[in-house]
């Protein structure tokens, strides 16, 4: 079991582009990939690992990258492997999309308390978390300069989350998703209801339409590895096939049940190589909610 608790390990690192670095997730559940953005005069830490232990080796790590130049935090979305060990990075700024800070706010403290309960692992990694609020909140877009580079920031509106936004550097045509794209498994539904039920899988496609059209060049997901334009491409054959085949199935008056059993049966022969196979349910009882 050790090689799968939530932690950060940043010997992988990987240049992916000019100035621009991945810690890859190793495909190890609850450890995001994070990114290291470096400009002339800063550089932009995109997520902080799970809790205040991961966090502090993936500031350690940036503080060295940064070789003294200004650091910058942000995270894709408020859920705890990207966003919960933002307190360490004191020395930084932390800016994020307004209904991201609402969520980390609002939401916050229950996934603290929910995935404190998944188990021994993450309980120790989230040991200590303090909610700290961002320094800097931004509404729909933010062009933020590392000096001779513009990384934008763009809330994207509610789909995995309701406060999602991706990070683009233009001059590389790199983006990072968040968990709006994975690689190497089905997307992950956090339908948790009454709890939560921000996810829309209706949305969220119309979101990752927007991101495809763009054809980034270098896709990086919010777990697993990193590609080009077929990561979202991939991403939306599989939520438009959820849709259809639960909105098919639910238009024969079939019950709940039987839908999550045949639509995971469907979904499961088409990518028989991905994991996650347990969020295909909440997929289909979100879709059916959202009909
Ligand atoms: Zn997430």
């Amino acid at each position: 079991m050790t090689l799968m608790e939530p932690v950060v390990d940043v010997t992988g690192a990987e240049d992916i582009a000019r100035d621009v670095v991945v810690i890859p997730n190793r495909r190890v559940p609850l450890v995001p990939n994070i990114g290291i953005i470096g400009g002339r005069d800063a550089v932009l830490v995109v997520e902080t690992g799970m809790g205040p232990r991961n966090a502090e080796k993936v500031l350690a790590f940036a503080a060295e990258y940064a070789k003294g130049r200004e650091l910058y935090l942000t995270t894709t979305h408020f859920h705890p492997e990207h966003a919960f060990g933002a307190q360490v990075f004191t020395a930084a700024t932390y800016l994020v999309n307004r209904q991201q800070a609402q969520d980390r706010g609002g939401k916050g403290p229950g996934y603290l308390a929910m995935f404190s309960g998944l188990g021994d692992a993450i309980a120790r990694e989230l040991h200590g978390v303090e909610l700290t609020p961002p320094d800097l909140v931004y509404d729909q877009s933010y062009d933020l300069d590392l000096g001779g580079r513009v990384v934008e920031l763009r809330a994207t509106g509610r789909a995995h989350s309701r406060g999602d936004q991706v990070v683009r550097v233009p001059d590389e045509d790199v983006l990072f998703t968040g968990d709006l794209a994975e690689t190497g498994q089905f997307a992950i539904f956090p339908w948790f209801p009454p709890h939560d039920v921000d996810v829309s899988g209706i949305r969220w496609i119309e979101v990752v339409r927007r991101l495809a059209a763009e054809h980034p060049r270098v896709v990086v997901p919010g777990h697993g590895d990193p590609g080009g334009p077929q990561v979202l491409a991939d991403v939306l054959d599989h939520l438009e096939l959820l849709r259809d085949e639960t909105w098919l199935r639910q238009d024969s008056a079939m019950d709940e049940q039987t839908i999550v059993d045949e639509v995971t049966d469907v979904l499961v022969r088409r990518r028989p190589d991905w994991e996650g196979r347990d969020w295909i349910e909440k997929g289909v009882r979100c879709l059916c909610a959202e009909r």
